[in-house]
């Protein structure tokens, strides 16, 4: 699964949840003590690469700035990273 290089933060669907892909899996396997288990990152990404909800569930992460935890596939660093890149895109559009 690939990050994409931009999230639409404008992503409003509400009830997202509901359709997740993940639901009924066992938490700890997208909150796990550490994101560098890449086998278990693999797995996760998988999952997410499958689901429905993948965009709202990362524009949702990135927005409400969710600071642990593996959300729309991406790792929190890279959800930092998502986020940095929307900020100086929407600033360069403004
Ligand atoms: S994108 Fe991943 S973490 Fe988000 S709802 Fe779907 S399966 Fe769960």
């Amino acid at each position: 699964m690939s990050i994409p290089e931009q999230v639409d933060l404008r992503e409003t669907r509400t009830g997202w949840r509901l359709e997740a892909a993940c639901s009924g899996l066992d938490t700890n396997l997208f909150f796990p003590s550490t994101e560098d288990d890449q086998v278990q990152l693999a797995f996760t990404r998988q999952v997410c690469a499958s689901c429905p909800v993948q965009q709202a569930c990362l524009a949702y992460a990135i927005e409400s700035r969710q600071t642990v935890g593996i959300w729309g596939g991406a790792t929190t660093r890279e959800r930092r990273r998502l986020r940095r890149r929307w900020l100086e895109h929407a600033r360069r559009v403004s």
